[in-house]
């Protein structure tokens, strides 16, 4: 099949067993890759979703690329990562950038399902579909860069997977960390990596090349996408100003959550600007995924030398704690990667602390802006010690220990990120709907409402809702094929067909695609039995007001109640939010 290794290595730790199976065309067609293959492979084992324990032997953790993945096609290196979340008990994915989606196929495989654990810390070396199981007790105890470093000691030409003390120690919401400061972050693929005992997966490559169905039609769209990918106007902002240029677009349209949930402008927040601070004081250089001549990352200057920072974690460990000093906010933000945290929920979950702190429900919780309070609450998150271990728990399991569910500000047990639905109405639907929790990526709705597109950022109404859906659409399968969300000003529709087309040569037509993003869409909601009851959003959203320029904002029922519904409506829903079995047919989940 041009475009795939052609291979799904499945890799039992408990009783050091591997063996291979092909990927079958109808398959590869049908669910593409990445984030739609992990999902189907998923469905294919029958598991029932409640009785596995999500640090279990049975919890697969699969780590998939797509037919992208190697080729040059510009910002196509991602690749994904579907297991259960120990942080929501749903089934989940996440997806990282860096090199991951490239090496992966240069190694040989297009995915690799690990089940069971090892009895002793281990590293798995994947070269041309073989598996080497090799000791990591030396490796064990390292930080997610220093674990990195040591094996590229080694393997100099590779991708490195590895987790920090947070995955080691089983802390809920831990990440897998790559190429230093890219991650696997949302939903705790770092906690399901440890509770199998592995420290880190090595690609080796031993092939960089792919196999392209239509040269010709290949080379003409690496060629045009990659001077579009520099030129085109939505793809500007990124290369200037990463994501990180978002804290003051953020604070100047009032939708940064700061103060735990209660303002969105950050009190001091001109102290981190990105115009005025940290590009001209901090900002040392890009940084770029492979292949990709967008180059959003960037570096600036930490304490120990460079740290790449993204605008979440300015949110989260800066707007939601109060933290305003640049240096100290790049510090604890280094911290966190480095131990192997997912930064958006630590930075939620500190945070909730500092809040129940000042509300007399927490003893000893650090202040709003205690930088050193909140470092020692970081490290001691990671080895679940004192205040660290309730915090280690996660937003929700957090609430529900204290009886305070009602304070708490999560959706499905994720944490948000860093655009208030009170003042972006598009995340209201954005955050009620997502397979994964609070996840601003499941639909970007967030770049609808910043752009004013559907009737601007207030506007609640149908227009609205499908737009939201467009995206929702294209990001299953962007998550898929596996390409970076950021592009999607140049990724539409009739590009996603001519990219597919000329790797695969499966001959998609777009409404094909379309129907491929809602199968992705709808296994995912059906393989977790959601119904509207998970799809509430946090009553603080509904009750407590946020002000800006002298307005006050909530999200009410009403807008609430009508984009899910309208959205139900649209996806061919019943009035509780199930797929109808009529949708599940046509869309080829259940046959
Ligand atoms: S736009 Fe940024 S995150 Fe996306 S592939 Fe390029 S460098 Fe990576």
């Amino acid at each position: 099949m041009h475009g795939y290794a052609g291979r799904v290595l499945w890799i039992n730790l408990s009783r050091n067993e591997v063996r291979t199976e092909n990927i079958n065309e109808s398959t590869a067609k049908l669910f593409i890759g990445g984030r739609g293959l992990g999902l189907k492979i998923i469905f294919d084992l029958n598991l029932n979703l409640s009785s596995i324990d999500p640090y279990g032997t049975e919890n697969p953790l699969i780590i998939a690329t797509g037919p992208l993945g190697g080729t040059r096609i510009p910002l196509a290196t991602r690749a994904a990562a579907i297991f259960k979340s120990p942080l929501t008990n749903r089934w989940s994915y996440s997806t990282v950038g860096g090199t991951l989606g490239a090496y992966m196929k240069y190694a040989g495989v297009d995915a690799v399902v690990i089940t069971g654990a090892s009895p002793r810390p281990i590293h798995l070396v994947i070269s041309d579909g073989k598996v080497e199981f090799r000791d990591a007790r030396d490796l064990w105890g390292l930080d997610t860069v220093e674990t990195e470093h040591a094996i590229k000691r080694e393997f100099r030409d590779s991708a490195v997977l590895t987790i920090g003390p947070a995955g080691e120690n089983k802390v809920p919401y831990a990440c897998i960390g790559h190429e230093d400061w890219r991650q696997f972050g949302r939903t705790g693929a770092g906690a399901v990596m440890g509770s199998k005992g592995v420290k880190a997966i090595t690609f080796v490559p031993v092939n960089k090349t792919v196999d392209i169905a239509n040269d010709k039609a290949y080379q003409d769209l690496v060629r045009s996408l990659g001077r579009q990918a520099v030129t085109n106007p939505g793809m500007i902002p990124y290369r200037q100003g990463g994501t990180v240029r978002l804290i003051d677009t953020g604070n100047g349209m009032g939708f940064f959550p700061s103060i735990y949930w209660t303002k969105v402008v950050m009190p001091n927040w001109e102290d981190i600007s990105w115009e005025k601070v940290l590009k001209p004081k901090y900002f040392i250089k890009h940084g770029a995924c492979l292949y990709c001549p967008v180059a959003c990352h960037k570096v600036v200057r930490s304490s120990n030398g460079e740290y790449d920072l993204e605008y979440e974690t300015t949110m989260a460990l800066g707007g939601l704690t109060g933290v305003h000093d640049p240096q100290k906010l790049i510090d604890l933000a280094e911290l966190a990667d480095r131990l192997g945290f997912d930064t958006i929920s630590l930075g939620n979950t500190i945070a909730f602390l500092i809040y129940l702190g000042e509300k007399g429900i927490v003893k000893g919780a650090p202040k709003w802006g205690d930088y050193e309070g909140i470092r020692r609450l970081i490290i001691d998150t990671a080895y679940r010690r004192g205040l660290g271990e309730l915090a280690a728990l996660g937003t929700k399991a957090i609430a529900e220990k204290l009886g305070v569910q009602d304070l708490a500000i999560h959706v499905k047990g994720l944490e948000p990120a860093a655009y208030d639905p009170r003042t972006l109405k598009g995340m209201i639907l954005n955050n009620a709907i997502s397979e994964r929790g609070a996840d601003h990526l499941w639909s970007s709705a967030y770049a609808v409402d910043i752009t004013g597109q559907a009737g601007g950022r207030f506007a609640t109404g149908e227009e609205k809702v499908k737009a939201i859906m467009d995206i929702e659409e294209r990001n299953a399968l962007y998550d898929s094929m596996l390409l970076c969300k950021f592009g999607r000003a140049i990724y539409t529709w009739d590009v996603i067909r001519d990219v597919m087309n000329a790797v695969t040569g499966f001959n998609y037509t777009v409404d094909e695609l379309r129907e491929t993003a809602q199968r992705i869409i709808v296994l995912h909601r059906y393989m977790n039995g959601t119904t509207i009851e998970q799809d509430r959003l946090p009553p603080r959203w509904l009750r407590e007001p946020v002000e800006y320029e002298g307005k006050r904002y909530v999200v009410t029922e009403e807008e609430w109640s009508f984009m899910v519904k309208k959205y139900y409506e649209l996806r061919g829903y019943d009035e509780v939010g199930r797929p109808k079995q009529d949708t599940l047919a046509r869309l080829k989940i259940l046959t």
